[in-house]
């Protein structure tokens, strides 16, 4: 059902939402489910709190129908999601242009899931590789392809090596061609799907998670996988670089709110941080998608703008995953979380 939905569209960003199953812990306290996937596109919120006589009054509904790319409920697999919302990447990632994924939503709402998930349930990150690598072997012989992958986390407004993680604080520095990279950042060129995951996992491990009064390993920092593909062409025996394009496939810090999470201290600077971020992304985001007006992108607002700044905008393509629970504990940070993803769009 959810197949091809992007894949013959050529738009340059896609908003998808993902409402994760009822956990476990939600299940024991009969939870009610307020978010509901409705169609292929539509998901409704419903809110559990108000007084029906006061929404009688105003004239309006307890409802709220929201609209995406693609909307995916508890009934959708690992493979599917992958399938609609990033494979179509691919073919543009070996013909030279960028793309960036993003997972976006409140801690605890399926992000990581998403994107690394587990051994059996692999997420889009190796599932992305794995189609890369079958689809360099396809193409002809005479171009020759490298792909290199770094792993890192932007914490606070700094960049760690998550491949790496005693090397220290890293910058970012502009090339000889304007271009943006993280100085010093590992790269590794494994195609053994199962390494990649064994190094992934053990990379995430290393992200900077701190307990908060929300939840007890709320991660605070953007996990972002950064995969190069460098294309030569092998003609009259010498190589020469054709194409170099990059893929992003980013794991956001939770979206909920400092003040929600009573964080005082370092906590409220890291939501801060993580507030001004997910904002400066939100702002890129929603300039490049307004095709009418050539808004001031403004990418020096953050690090992780900065960083993505070549694959944002242009012939870049740009996917967005929101997630949210489906239950009605959870129905102020999911109302937060489709109006950001609504505003993307
Ligand atoms: P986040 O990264 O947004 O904080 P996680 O990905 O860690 O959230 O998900 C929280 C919990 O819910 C994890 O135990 C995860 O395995 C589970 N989970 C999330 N999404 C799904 C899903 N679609 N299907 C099954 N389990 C899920
Ligand atoms: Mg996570």
């Amino acid at each position: 059902v959810y197949q091809q939905l992007f894949m013959n569209q050529q738009q340059l960003l896609d908003v998808a939402l993902r409402i994760r199953p009822l956990s476990e812990a939600e299940h024991e306290d009969a939870a009610t489910v307020v978010a509901h996937r409705l169609d292929e596109q539509m998901a409704v919120l419903m809110d559990p709190m108000e007084d029906p006589d006061d929404i009688l009054r105003a004239n309006r509904s307890r409802e709220k129908t929201y609209m995406f790319d693609v909307t995916f409920d508890y009934l959708a697999n690992q493979e599917e999601v992958y399938r609609a919302t990033t494979k179509g990447l691919i073919e543009g990632l070996i013909s030279g242009y960028n793309a960036t994924v993003f997972a976006y939503g409140p801690t605890g709402c399926g992000k990581t899931y998403t994107m690394l998930g587990t051994d059996k349930e692999p997420g889009i990150y190796v599932r992305t590789l794995n189609d890369l690598f079958k689809a360099i072997e396809e193409t002809s012989d005479d171009m020759q392809y490298s792909v290199t992958m770094s792993y890192l986390e932007i914490y606070n407004e700094m960049i760690r090596d998550l491949l790496n993680p005693s090397s220290g604080f890293l910058d970012l520095r502009e090339d000889c061609k304007g271009g943006i990279q993280v100085a010093g950042i590992t790269e590794v060129s494994t195609i053994n799907a199962r390494e990649i995951m064994e190094l992934l996992v053990r990379g995430n491990k290393q992200r900077t998670q701190e307990p908060t009064a929300a939840n007890q390993t709320s991660s605070r920092s953007h996990a972002v996988l950064q995969v190069g593909v460098r294309q030569q062409s092998r003609s009259r025996d010498v190589l020469q670089e054709v194409r170099f394009a990059r893929l992003f496939m980013i794991d956001l810090a939770g979206s909920e709110r400092a003040a929600q999470t009573q964080n005082r201290g370092q906590r409220l600077k890291e939501g801060a941080h993580i507030n001004r971020s997910l904002l400066a992304l939100g702002n890129c985001i929603n300039a490049l998608s307004d095709k009418n007006c050539n808004k001031y992108v403004n990418y020096r607002d953050s690090k992780l703008t900065r960083l993505l700044k070549d694959s944002l905008g242009g012939n870049s393509r740009t996917v967005m995953i929101a997630h949210i629970s489906p239950a009605s504990l959870a129905f102020e940070e999911s109302r937060n979380t489709l109006t950001y993803a609504d505003r993307a769009k």
